[in-house]
């Protein structure tokens, strides 16, 4: 592993991730969801610099921090264009394009659904993706701008990568979504997971990141049997009361 991950929660439910690349010393944030909260956080983990923002998408609790994060450190911030609805970005990035944080590389993946230029960023040879909004541990982001196909497609893009795939996604929300998916999954490995995330919940602990083979395994989403299910299922899901 050459990339080091700091997990921090902020605002009501975010995930923030500050990483740095070892081999460089150099630091990035996954999105600004409260730049007081990513600035606390470079100073608990002592790396003493930021230098790139990594956005996923325009929404405020993803882009809130950017511009004080830019006047307070001088980094540079990667997002989609979309971005520029709410905050500032110095460079766009489309599906295929690689960003370079020292020596670790990620892949720019497009997974529109939740918004419509959602992108998530993956280093392959660390083996881990941050996915934003766009899959949860056990759910997926609501659809504010695209269609079911779209999300439904997206989804798929991600549970294609390799099982071991670790993934960090932007909110805990992991124990409603655990609810739902036991509304429509009654197998005992399923009730086992769910218990597992209750108690871990009730701990205190994060059940953030998660994996592909987790979620191949238990998110209700991926298991749809198709773009029209999917849609069936994220219907229901917004107006679950569990
Ligand atoms: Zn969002």
């Amino acid at each position: 592993m050459t990339l080091t991950v700091r997990q921090f929660a902020c605002l009501s439910d975010n995930y923030g991730f500050l990483i740095r690349d070892e081999a460089t010393g150099m630091v990035a944030t996954v999105d600004t969801p409260d730049a007081e909260a990513v600035l606390a956080e470079i100073e608990v983990s002592g790396w003493g610099r930021l230098d790139l923002i990594l956005n996923t998408h325009w929404h405020p609790d993803h882009t809130g921090g950017n511009e004080r994060l830019k006047a307070e450190t001088g980094c540079e911030i990667v997002g989609p264009e979309e971005v520029r609805r709410a905050a500032p970005l110095d460079r766009v990035v489309v599906d295929g394009d690689l960003v370079r944080l020292g020596e670790t590389v990620f892949e720019v993946t497009a997974a529109p659904g939740h918004t419509l230029g959602h992108v998530v960023y993956r280093s392959i040879k660390d083996d881990l993706a941050f996915v934003g909004d766009v899959i949860f541990a056990l759910g997926c982001g609501r659809l504010f701008e695209g269609s079911p196909e779209q999300m439904w497609d997206s989804l798929n893009r991600i549970a294609a990568w390799p099982e071991t795939t670790t993934l960090y996604c932007a909110h805990e929300y992991t124990a409603s979504n655990a609810r739902f998916a036991l509304s429509l999954d009654d197998r005992p490995e399923m009730k086992a997971h769910a218990e597992a995330v209750f108690a871990a919940r009730e701990r205190g602990q994060p059940t953030v990141p998660t994996t592909v083979a987790a979620e191949r395994r238990f998110n209700p989403f991926l298991r749809a049997a198709d773009a029209a299910d999917f849609a069936a299922r994220r219907a229901a899901k917004d107006g679950f009361k569990g």
